[in-house]
């Protein structure tokens, strides 16, 4: 489609970032391009129904999460790595290639049963975004949807979140 192909052209390969190997997939120049990135918000969150809340990954997922929730007239929450929220959190700790990463929510970020889409730049093994929908859950919302720019199937992520309507607007 027009989107995919609108995505595929700003969204740039950077070679050996982090570190030695890894292909890296850079958002910063659709967020440059107003026009792709207004599509791409439009696309992220459309069709899902009435949504109360958008729940955005820190970093980049917050970049397309806080306007994907005014456009759809939602609250904003921010799931962040850990010890960045300041009142009572609930946390998810989820295992990395090397190590482990942990993850936070305010735990009184939603009202129960609120209808919450989940909203990330990329997904690549899926811990990241298991550990939200899981958190989203424990703090009381329904996940409604999970939706990404980029979607790394190689690397097979969407095997993770077989119980989450997972929207990729481009998979490579
Ligand atoms: P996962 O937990 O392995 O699925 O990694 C997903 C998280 O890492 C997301 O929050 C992404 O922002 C980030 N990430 C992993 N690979 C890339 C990439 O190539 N470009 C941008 N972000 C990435």
């Amino acid at each position: 489609s027009d989107l995919k192909a609108l995505i595929e052209k700003r969204v740039r390969d950077v070679a050996d970032f982090p570190e030695p190997g890894v292909v890296f997939k850079d958002i910063t120049p659709l967020l440059g391009d107003v026009d792709a990135f207004r599509a791409v918000v439009d696309a992220l969150g459309d069709g899902y129904g009435p949504i109360d809340a958008v729940a955005g990954l820190e970093a980049r997922g917050f970049v397309f999460a806080a306007p994907v929730a005014l456009a759809l007239g939602a609250a904003f929450v921010p799931i962040r790595k850990v010890g960045k929220l300041p009142a009572r959190t609930l946390r998810r700790t989820y295992d990395l290639e090397y190590g482990s990463a942990t993850v936070e929510v305010h735990a009184d970020a939603f009202t129960p049963g609120a209808r919450v889409l989940i909203v990330d730049d990329v997904l690549a093994t899926g811990g990241t975004a298991r550990a939200a929908a899981d958190l989203v859950r424990e703090a009381g919302g329904t996940v409604v949807g999970f939706s990404v720019v980029m979607e790394l199937a190689f690397l097979n992520g969407r095997d993770r979140l077989t119980d989450v309507p997972l929207r990729a607007l481009t998979t490579v």
